[in-house]
């Protein structure tokens, strides 16, 4: 049985790497170049701003869909995650998508959980990672094996995992990885949410409360011109307006380093914050300007 299934509209779904590494080999040699989205599924209006994006780019685009289980951590919500094939797969026909990549986990990992892993260094152990651990090793591994398996002219990622996209970036430097990362800013809903595959698990109440990252955001950003601690004293200050929301960590980078900015630091930074909302966990980031 072939694992190719045709779509009426052009967009195929493909499940195994061999036959998406022969189909992109077939377009290549006639001249494409390739963009690729990598994500999880369970796609909303952010997702597909990078897809617009990527078709905007190049010939050919190539959109995978894989939960991958290395970067989710042993308590996490790896069975709990949305998997919506089929709708993603109408979601992303309208837009002239011609892959979808959506293998299996045994597909991705025939052999169980790799042990040749990326490793996300010192920055990889901060905010998410902290809270996190593991994650990002599993994340730039998974990203690493989609980039080889696509082979990519640009990759396209999200602003709303600012770490992410500072690790991806790194990994590619540092790796000396033949593509562009192309970044696209963060969709949100008209209130301020930042759109999330996670926000379909916030119940009404909820939802209500999860606009404190958003609003904390905002008010680090009204309050940067102050400095530094004036900025965390107005992000947390926001928490506390929110019954129900418990704040992870809020935190003022170095864009350049992604580390902590100093207590004196002026200029451009970037504000990070993740919290848990009911048994839900969220994250959101805003660039801002320090006095
Ligand atoms: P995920 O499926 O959560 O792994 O996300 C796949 C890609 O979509 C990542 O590059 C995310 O940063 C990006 N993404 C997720 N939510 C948004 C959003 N609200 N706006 C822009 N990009 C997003």
């Amino acid at each position: 049985m072939s694992t190719i299934e045709a779509r009426a509209d052009g967009t195929r779904v493909v499940s195994t790497i061999a036959e998406l590494r022969g189909l992109v080999a077939a377009e290549r040699r006639g001249g494409a170049s390739v963009a690729f989205v990598p994500t999880m599924g369970a796609l909303h209006d952010g997702h597909l701003a990078l897809v617009a994006r990527a078709r905007e780019l190049a010939d050919l685009v190539i959109v995978s869909i894989f939960v991958n289980p290395l970067q989710f951590g042993p308590g996490e919500d790896l069975d709990r995650y949305p998997r919506t094939l089929d709708a993603d797969v109408a979601a992303l026909a309208p837009l002239g998508v011609e892959f979808v990549f959506a293998p299996s986990t045994g597909e991705m990992y025939p052999d169980g959980p790799s042990s040749t892993r990326v490793v996300a260094g010192e920055v990889g152990g901060l905010y998410e990672g902290a809270s996190r651990p593991g994650h990002f090793d599993g994340m730039l591994t998974v990203v690493a094996k989609l980039l080889h398996i696509v082979a990519p002219d640009v990759v396209v990622f999200g602003q709303k995992d600012a770490q992410q996209v500072f690790l991806v970036r790194r990994m590619v430097h540092d790796l000396d990885l033949p593509l562009e990362v192309e970044v696209v800013p963060t969709v949100r809903e008209p209130d301020g949410l930042a759109l999330s595959s996670r926000n379909r698990f916030l119940g009404a109440a909820e939802r209500s409360t999860a606009l404190v990252l958003s609003e904390a955001l905002a008010a680090a950003a009204d309050a940067a011109s102050d400095g530094v601690d004036e900025a965390l004293a107005e992000a947390v200050a926001a928490f506390g307006d929110h019954d129900g929301a418990e704040l992870d960590y809020f935190v003022i980078v170095d864009p350049g380093t992604f580390l902590p900015v100093a207590a004196d630091a002026s200029g451009p930074a970037l504000a990070l914050v993740a919290a848990r909302v009911g048994a839900t966990r969220l994250i959101d980031n805003r660039p801002i300007e320090l006095g």
